[in-house]
């Protein structure tokens, strides 16, 4: 496994990280989570990513629960949670959004279903229009000096967005977010190649990228129709099925069967392929991986061999199929 500092921070995470959104998110049992996390902390797996709104906070707790058992030392991980979408279906409106009220309750929540003392990431899931960018800044801020939180950060917030919260918290003598989480994968670029392309060096940001195989359409799984044990077939996740099903979803289809080839000429699968593309980019801190089991992910875990395989030659070639390079 290789670490990379998560942005300008001192922290180290691995460069591929476990993600329990859908995997703890649907009565997965404690045995399964096991499974999973041992086999990513087995390979080097530092960095374990969660949210509040992950099955109303299920997710959290099979986490927790899991941690429990392994009984790892608590200073070998590092566990995230996310705040912004509420831990209940419909929830009221303290509880949702990313005012100071909800950050704040929504973190000891989270430290209470993760069974832990304090998270290591902390992210604002999502911006939020009916807040002041100031008030979750503050928060965020109190959170850190309470020892809540070690470090807290954005998800898909503009570049725009970012940098006002960074420069409010410069102004007030606050603490700036360290660490970004976009979407990003072969078929979604443009943020986190052009977008954000400043923030790297003028903020020192760092990025946790999420669904590096577009929600496993990547994967190759899709390829000769829906399989019944994949996670479209969840209920709940009608939305992604009917997304899977659309129009620009089966022409990234086409080229998710061309790309096989280009796995199979360098003699490794598509999901590493995948996964390797997303770890060539010197920006990703960490990739975050979703399995709904540990053969996933010991699968996804040998991506970090395949990364040397990726000569500008076979990225070239990887660049034709899918041709997604964001225009700047
Ligand atoms: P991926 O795009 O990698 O999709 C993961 C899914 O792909 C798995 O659930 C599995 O599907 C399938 N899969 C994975 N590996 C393989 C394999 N080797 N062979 C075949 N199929 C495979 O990631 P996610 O979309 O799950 O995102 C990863 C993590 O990112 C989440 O768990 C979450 O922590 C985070 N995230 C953050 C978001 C944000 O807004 N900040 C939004 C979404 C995710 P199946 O279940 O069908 O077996």
């Amino acid at each position: 496994m290789e670490y990379r500092r998560l942005g300008k921070s001192g922290l180290k995470v691995s460069a591929l990280s476990f993600g329990s959104w859908v995997t703890f998110g649907n009565q997965v049992d404690v045995d399964k989570a096991v499974g999973c996390m041992t086999a990513a902390y087995d390979a080097g797996v530092n960095f374990f990513d969660n949210a509040e709104g992950y099955a109303g906070g299920q997710s959290e707790i099979v986490m927790g629960e899991t941690l429990k058992r392994v009984g790892w030392r608590r200073d070998s991980y590092v566990v995230s949670s996310k705040v912004f979408f509420g831990s209940q279906n419909n929830p009221t409106p303290t509880q949702r959004g990313l005012s100071r009220k909800h950050v704040v309750e929504a973190c000891h929540q989270a430290l209470e279903r993760l069974q832990l003392d304090y998270l290591d990431l902390y992210f604002c899931h999502r911006p939020d229009p009916e807040t002041p960018i100031e008030e979750t800044v503050r928060a965020m801020t109190e959170l850190i000096l309470r020892g809540d939180v070690l470090y807290w950060g954005t998800s898909e917030w503009s570049a725009q967005e970012i940098m006002e919260a960074y420069s409010v918290a410069r102004e007030h003598h606050l603490i700036p977010p360290t660490m970004e989480q976009p979407q990003y994968h072969l078929f979604h670029r443009k943020r986190v190649e052009d977008e954000y392309s400043r923030l790297y060096e003028g903020i020192g940001m760092g990025t946790t990228i999420w669904s590096p195989l577009a929600s496993g359409l990547l994967s190759g799984k899709y390829n000769n129709g829906i399989p019944q044990d994949s996670r479209l077939m969840l209920p709940g996740y009608e939305w992604l099925k009917q997304m899977m099903e659309s129009e620009t979803w089966q022409k990234r289809l086409v080229a998710v069967r061309e790309l096989a080839t280009v796995a199979d000429e360098i003699g490794t699968t598509l999901p590493r392929l995948a996964i390797a593309w997303c770890l060539k980019n010197p920006h990703v801190s960490t990739v975050i991986t979703g399995a709904s089991r540990s053969e996933q992910v010991v699968e996804n875990m040998a991506a970090m061999d395949v990364v040397p395989l990726l000569t500008d030659d076979v990225m070239a070639k990887i660049e034709s199929v899918v041709s997604t390079a964001p225009i700047s």
